[in-house]
């Protein structure tokens, strides 16, 4: 079993396949360390299957190469890759580059300080004040919403244990986001700034309709509160509806019959439209229910048991 698994999923990346495989495996050589490359190929339409099997053909002892028969998205290729890896540690990095290989040293030498989850923040990132901005106020709603605290969601070269990988591996999640899924079953997660650059060959598959996707992912994934707002909703205006309706008794003794009872009419349909929120609220309880618990996660993860053995 080969200490470190690297897993890297690849969709239409032809022009800079050649420069990873350049950078990769000397940087994996160099940690002195045995390691295997899982690359898993996401139905591309150019070459880079091609490459793939060139470059296994080069290095069969430390690569390894799945193919997919279409596109099934980047974080399907990567739960392909954790079903096959055997590494005692697993590293995830993205073909295009962005992040560079030679960080997963640095990767590693914080796993070995036992922690079991290694999260990276992309220094100086390049992006537009319109994007950071986009991705501040996401990264606040989802630390309100769920336990996942997270510095810097959008950057896969990550590092999971084992135990953690096996969790994941047990999950039967159809749509979600890796890093918040094994952050959720991490014990001691720690982060690390690591350099980003500009993509320099190929195109992003990143979109702005991708970037909504994951957050929706993150989001549903992992919290069952979008459900649960509208019963409180529903709840607070029947009782904002109740105050109205007592008010406009006082009023009725006090002034007199007004606009031919139009505003009791209006009492009543707020009340009546508050009971219908809080019923959609109570159908989203149970919808959350059935939703936890067709995914089938491990409910926990045992870390350790300290019993006698005969
Ligand atoms: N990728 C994939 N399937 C897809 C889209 C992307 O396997 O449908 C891979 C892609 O080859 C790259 C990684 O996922 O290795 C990240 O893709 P990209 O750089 O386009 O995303 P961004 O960095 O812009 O978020
Ligand atoms: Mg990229």
């Amino acid at each position: 079993m080969p200490n470190i698994s690297v897993v890297i999923p690849v969709y239409n990346e032809e022009p800079g396949l050649g420069s990873l495989f350049a950078r990769l495996y000397p940087a994996l050589d160099a940690l002195g360390s045995s390691y295997e490359v899982l690359f898993i190929n996401d139905g591309s339409q150019d070459k880079s299957a091609a490459l793939l099997r060139e470059q296994f053909q080069k290095r069969p002892d430390v690569t390894r190469v799945i193919l997919f028969n279409g596109n099934y998205g980047q974080h399907m290729a990567i739960m392909a890759g954790f079903e096959r890896s055997r590494g005692v540690c697993v590293v995830t990095l993205d073909a295009d580059l962005q992040n560079p290989p030679e960080e997963i040293a640095r990767l590693i030498a914080e796993m070995d300080k036992g922690f079991d989850y290694v999260g990276s923040i992309r220094r100086k990132r390049q992006d537009s004040a319109w994007r950071r901005w986009a991705s501040k106020a996401m990264n606040h709603m989802r630390e309100r919403l769920t336990h996942i605290r997270m510095t810097d969601q959008g950057c896969m070269l990550r590092a999971y244990s084992r135990e953690i990988i096996d969790a994941i591996n047990q999950s039967k999640e159809v749509s979600t986001y890796i890093p918040a899924l094994a952050y959720s079953f991490a014990h001691n997660p720690t982060e690390i700034e690591v350099e980003h650059e500009e993509r320099a060959v190929g195109e992003s598959k990143d979109s702005l309709y991708k970037l909504i996707r994951l957050n929706f992912d993150l989001v549903t994934g992992f919290s069952v509160v979008p459900l649960q707002l509208f019963s409180f909703i529903g709840i607070t205006i029947s009782l904002l509806s109740i105050i109205f309706v007592i008010f406009l008794a006082v009023r009725r003794v006090l002034v007199g019959p007004e606009a031919e009872g139009l505003f009791t009419l209006f009492g009543i349909a707020f009340f009546l439209i508050g009971i219908t929120l809080f019923g959609i609220g109570l159908l989203g309880e149970y919808i959350g229910r059935i939703y936890q618990q067709v995914r089938e996660r491990p409910r926990f993860v045992i870390q350790a048991i300290l019993e006698k053995t005969e």
